[in-house]
């Protein structure tokens, strides 16, 4: 093992996909830790809540009832962050002025949608099946599909999708966005404010920061290689190393990154580079689906609860040139903020606020824990 020294010695690793750094301190894994003891969380949820807005046939808070929906459901979020149409923006041009320098803003419009992974109150994407993971990798697809620029090279790729689960309350926006950012906010930790499983949709006329900063290291990984793609050269070497592996089948790995700053922080990463959900074909999609639930069910599993994490898709953007396009690379981020049971988290705060962030459990140690969390998930022996 030729970098076992960095098991015992601080260090910082560079994160190749953002381009920053963080420091790692796995001495610190040694301090000796009284963790109370926890007995497993079991579902106490019902499969139907009636007071739930998200549930089959349930009205929402602006008077919308949900139709008896049996796969998923897509609804325009009641209360959106961005509006697709809002008073227009004019900054008042003084140049030269202090205001114009140091208080820059632009207005953003766009979408968002919230999704309905099941029609079950109680059943997270750790509980369902494969086979019931695939509509929602579906749905994501025709939603990105949908707004995709008809100038993007992606666009010509309109596969066939069946069980879309698209409702008719999706129209085709007005106005063109760049970005899309499909995301789930999963568990009370995470300021998420419904049980009844669901992700959401943003889809903004800005690039925003996170992808954006990915985008240019992509970019210029591209530019210093030889076309070489980042992620793709990535999974190859994971792949072949293995030790920050937690699973893998045909086409997707799921590993702790080198990089990663979240204790238990997972990407699922395709292996061949795909630029987007609208690359994939039915097999592909039934491997994302596995690699999802393989993923979930394990975090579950390692401290016997509900897991807590925010988990998103970053891809191609929806409008951009074709070198933007091309360099971008399908993958998963996963970031929990769960450290050594179900209770006792990490916070990104003091030097991790104020200098960089910092991990104490290293990411090889990560998978190897996560790896021996395979098998069934713990509360269908439990309930
Ligand atoms: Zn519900
Ligand atoms: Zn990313």
């Amino acid at each position: 093992m030729p970098d076992s020294i960095l098991d015992d010695i601080s260090h910082r690793r560079y994160n190749q996909l953002r381009g920053s750094w963080v420091l790692v301190s796995p001495h610190r894994t040694k301090r000796p830790w009284q963790g109370q003891q926890e007995s497993p969380t079991k579902t106490t949820l019902p499969a139907y809540d009636p007071k739930c807005y998200l549930c089959p046939g349930n009205k929402r808070a602006q008077g919308d009832v949900n139709p008896k929906y049996e796969k998923t459901f897509v609804f325009v979020n009641d209360y959106s962050a961005v509006k697709d149409e809002q008073a227009e923006y004019k900054p008042e041009n003084k140049d030269g002025s202090l205001a114009s320098r140091l208080l820059r803003a632009e207005s953003v419009t766009g979408k968002c949608y919230v999704i309905t992974f099941s029609p079950s109150h109680n059943l997270t994407l750790a509980d369902l099946e494969v086979a019931q993971i695939v509509p929602v990798i579906n749905t994501w697809t025709h939603l990105y599909s949908a707004h995709l620029s008809p100038n993007s090279p992606l666009a010509k790729l309109n596969k066939a999708i069946t069980n879309g689960g698209l409702n008719e309350n999706i129209a085709k926006p007005n106005a063109q966005y760049r970005y899309m950012q499909i995301f789930e906010n999963k568990g009370a930790a995470m300021g998420c404010s419904n049980p009844h499983p669901h992700g959401q949709v943003w889809t903004t006329t800005s690039l925003p920061e996170e992808p954006s900063m990915e985008l240019k290291q992509l970019k210029k990984y591209r530019c210093e290689h030889g076309g070489a793609n980042l992620l793709e050269d990535y999974a190859q070497l994971e792949s072949s190393k293995k030790e920050r592996v937690v699973f893998e089948n045909d086409s997707f790995l799921a590993l702790c990154p080198w990089w990663a700053v979240w204790p238990f922080e997972v990407m699922i990463v395709s292996k061949k580079h795909k630029r987007a959900l609208v690359d994939f074909d039915d097999k592909e999609r039934e491997e994302l689906a596995e690699a999802i639930a393989e993923v979930t069910r394990r975090y579950d599993n390692l401290f016997e609860t509900q897991f807590p994490y925010s988990m998103g898709l970053h891809q191609a953007p929806l409008e951009g040139t074709d070198e933007e396009i091309e360099a971008s690379h399908f993958h998963i981020h996963f970031y929990p903020p769960l450290l050594r049971s179900a209770t006792v988290r990490k916070f990104l705060v003091g030097y991790e606020l104020l200098a960089e962030p910092q991990r104490d459990i290293t990411p090889e140690q990560a998978a190897a824990r996560l790896r021996d969390c395979a098998g069934p998930l713990y509360r269908k022996a439990l309930n």
